[in-house]
């Protein structure tokens, strides 16, 4: 990448499903976008094996799979894809700086990608079995553990809200829980203890997922008498949080009190800086799907192409054409 590249119209930083949906968009309104993709591409589904709900793979197709098409579909409407890590912004500076390890590049508009990560319980043997029997989305996979055994840990709201929807499929759920008390909302709780499927085990961390190819069960360490004992099971959700990828942009960008991207308004993408977008997990507290977060990829071109229009920097194309949208306010 040469320090002298010219300035382009969008730049995306990231590449799952809102990262390549924003490309797939923004290179059809003949912007040129450039993907910087990160060195780890393809985002979250990329660490999964069958996604069965994203609509239009009626049998399911392998994530890995799924981000390559998406990829591809990009780059053929002139997307260009670069597989590395921006290691520095500066939104202060227009048009916008972004550093990576293979130089420097210039943006009028910048539409920010870079997901989020699950937080893991940090077990033994838990990396190794991820998409094996760990997880860490039960509206993704709950469907695969039709009544067997399975257990959830965590003790706040997305624990029992992921044991309680657990309960449709599994045929019991321990919820393991480091403290004595739950941190879940009252009516949460109340829900969870009335439900014949779920128990708990207090005072519990998991030291390691045991099994070969597939989880087969979990070591247990009681926190308060150091007691180890094992527990047989075919699958565990780790709903321990999770961690926005924002390092990046703290002090540049607004954050929310959890380090999401904060939102200016219901409807756009727009960042608190004018000509910054942001779009997927990244924001997005609550939904975390992929089918979201390419609605959000869709959402964050849209608004950048109207943003750049508005300031003049882009000519009016087929998109403005099809879409009769407000500009976003800058
Ligand atoms: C194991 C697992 C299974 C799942 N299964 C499903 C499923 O079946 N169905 C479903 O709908 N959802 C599923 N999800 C959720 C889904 O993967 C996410 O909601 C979705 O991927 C979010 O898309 P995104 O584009 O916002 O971010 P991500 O997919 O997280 O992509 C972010 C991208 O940004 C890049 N990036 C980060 N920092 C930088 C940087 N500094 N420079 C450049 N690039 C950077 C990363 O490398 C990555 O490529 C699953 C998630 C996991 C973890």
């Amino acid at each position: 990448m040469s320090a002298q590249e010219s300035v382009r119209q969008v730049v995306i930083i990231g590449s799952g499903p809102a990262g390549f949906t924003a490309a797939i968009y923004a290179a059809r309104a003949t912007l040129e976008p450039l993907v910087l993709g990160g060195v780890y591409w393809g985002g979250q589904l990329v660490l999964t094996s069958d996604v069965e709900n994203y609509p239009g793979y009626p049998d399911g197709v392998l994530g890995p799979d799924m981000m390559a098409e998406l990829r591809t579909q990009a780059e053929r409407f002139g997307a260009e894809v670069r597989t590395i890590d921006v290691t520095r912004v500066d939104f202060r500076e227009r048009p916008f700086v972004l550093e990576t390890d293979e130089g420097t590049v210039r943006a009028n508009s910048v539409i920010i990608a870079t997901g989020a990560s699950a937080k893991r319980m940090e077990a033994a043997g838990e990396e190794a079995m991820f998409g094996r029997g760990v997880s860490t989305c039960a509206t993704c996979d709950g469907w695969f553990y039709r009544d067997k055994p399975i257990a959830v840990v965590g003790g706040g709201d997305s624990a029992l809200e992921e044991a309680l929807f657990l309960t449709r499929f599994a045929s019991h759920i321990t919820v393991i829980h480091r403290r004595d008390a739950l941190r879940a909302s009252k009516v949460l709780q109340q829900r969870a203890f009335a439900n014949p499927k779920i128990d708990f085990r207090w005072n519990t961390v998991v030291e390691k997922v045991l099994g070969d190819e597939r989880v087969e069960g979990l070591q247990l360490r009681d926190t308060v008498t150091g007691a180890e004992s094992e527990l047989p099971l075919a699958g565990v959700f780790v709903a321990v949080g999770h961690q926005p990828n924002t390092a990046l942009f703290a002090g540049q960008i607004d954050l929310d009190a959890a380090g999401y991207i904060a939102r200016q308004d219901g409807e756009t993408t727009a960042t608190n800086i004018p000509g910054v977008f942001a779009a997927g997990d990244v924001r997005d507290h609550r939904y975390r799907q992929a089918i979201t977060a390419a609605g959000d990829g869709c959402k964050a071109a849209m608004d950048a192409e109207r943003w750049l229009e508005a300031q003049g920097v882009a000519e009016p194309n087929l998109m403005g054409e099809i879409y009769d949208m407000p500009v976003v306010s800058s």
